[in-house]
């Protein structure tokens, strides 16, 4: 008989050279998950450490068989590590945390309680001081910035600590690369899921290092701009391309049109308007690629039949 695999609870945890949080984080994690008296698993996901880290799983995964570890065979990053854990995680209810202590496993409860109430996706806000300078800086920017241009009232959207309903995980497994783990979020609420936030506490990184720098934010505000213009235009790249190159072309078409007006009625030469001239013949030029691109980009979503289920169902009443 094949065994259906499910459980209440499923806890992933991307983990990148963090030997010795590993065995510190397993037992606090163990005690929160034990007192809620559900099933629940434990998913470690080995980005390709190089450390002692996968043997420190090995020996949790011996002594525990709530203990699963997924092991990259090389640094693949956050974003292949969540969909990596997302495919396999088989609880109704999956919890994403760090594996370097800076999330408190205590704050579990809090994720869960608010799934409870009917969300579909929970979002931890580390709403106390952050870490050192040279990233809270630019953190705190995120934080600002992003939700401006998003519209969306999240205070901490990369905050790791995340409760998801199963199939908003298992949803957002096939749209994640690059550094767009960030923006979950924004994905799903793009996808029309109930998203909450939740306070949770923000402890400071004891052993190891950290593994994202400031240059990581350029990458990172790069992939924004690829799902600002996913989320938004997918569907309808013309109204994107084609808006702008309207109104180039429309704007450097009056020039134009006005400058050899001049010259027919009034004999002024085009010459004399030079500079202008040249500018509004490249916005012309400009604007019409720019609705080609639209246009080309119509004819790849017409062709592109993934985009299928670009849609959620809520309920159906047969
Ligand atoms: N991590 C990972 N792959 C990476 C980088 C980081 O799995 O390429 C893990 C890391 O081991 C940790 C979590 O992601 O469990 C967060 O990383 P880190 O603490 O370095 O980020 P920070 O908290 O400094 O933003
Ligand atoms: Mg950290």
């Amino acid at each position: 008989m094949v065994e259906e695999r499910s459980c209440d609870i499923s806890v992933i945890i991307p983990v990148y050279d963090e030997e010795s949080n590993v065995p510190l984080l397993y037992p606090k994690l163990k005690n929160v998950l034990d007192k809620l008296g559900k099933n629940y698993e434990i998913v470690y996901i080995d980005d390709g450490s190089r450390d002692n880290t996968f043997n420190e799983l090995s020996r949790l995964h011996a002594q525990d068989n709530r203990v699963r570890v997924i092991r990259f065979s090389t640094n693949f990053g956050k974003s292949a590590a969540y969909a990596a854990g997302f495919r396999f995680a088989i609880g109704d209810v999956i919890i994403t945390m760090d594996g370097d202590l800076q999330d408190d496993p205590e704050d579990i409860p809090l994720l869960l309680g608010k799934i409870k109430e009917g969300n579909d996706l929970v979002v931890g806000w580390k709403y106390e001081g952050r870490g050192p300078k040279s990233k809270s800086i630019p953190s705190w920017l995120f934080n600002k910035v992003t939700p401006l241009l998003t519209r969306m009232k999240i205070h901490d959207m990369n905050c790791p600590f995340k409760g998801y309903r199963k199939h908003v995980a298992k949803n957002l497994a096939d749209k994640i690369y690059g550094e767009l783990y960030r923006y979950l979020p924004l994905i799903a609420r793009n996808r029309g899921y109930r998203i909450e936030e939740v306070k949770v506490r923000n402890l400071p990184r004891q052993y190891g290092q950290s593994k994202y720098g400031v240059s990581k934010f350029l990458k990172g505000f790069l992939d924004f701009l690829t799902i600002l213009f996913l989320t938004r235009f997918t569907m309808s790249p013309l109204y994107f391309f084609g808006t702008i190159g309207l109104i180039s072309t429309l704007i450097g078409g009056t020039i134009v049109l006005l400058l050899y007006i001049q010259k027919f009625f009034f004999g002024i030469n085009v010459g004399n308007y030079m500079p202008l001239f040249t500018l509004s013949i490249l916005m012309v030029i400009f604007g019409v690629q720019f609705i080609s691109i639209g246009l080309l980009g119509e004819m790849i979503v017409q062709k592109d039949r993934a985009h299928a289920d670009d849609y959620t169902i809520e309920t159906i009443l047969k």
